[in-house]
């Protein structure tokens, strides 16, 4: 099985054989969020989680376009 190592606690974090770029796991170690950002060699890095709050974002700017007050 295929490892590499968790950007945020440097521990190894195995990754399934046939892993695809863009595929996510989970550090067993640390419990981050990775995803595959490399295959030769297998590189991990941090999901993004800003992404979730640009969504997050994205609900507050429809709630204001809905707020009518101005
Ligand atoms: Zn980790």
């Amino acid at each position: 099985m295929p490892t590499s190592i968790c950007p945020e606690c440097s521990e190894e974090v195995y990754v399934d054989a046939e892993v695809e770029q863009g595929d996510q796991t989970v550090c067993e170690e640390c419990g981050s969020s990775l995803v595959v950002v490399g295959l030769d060699p297998i590189e991990l890095d941090l999901r993004d989680e800003e992404g979730y709050e640009q969504n997050d974002r994205d609900d507050f700017d429809s709630y204001d376009f809905d707020d009518d007050r101005y």
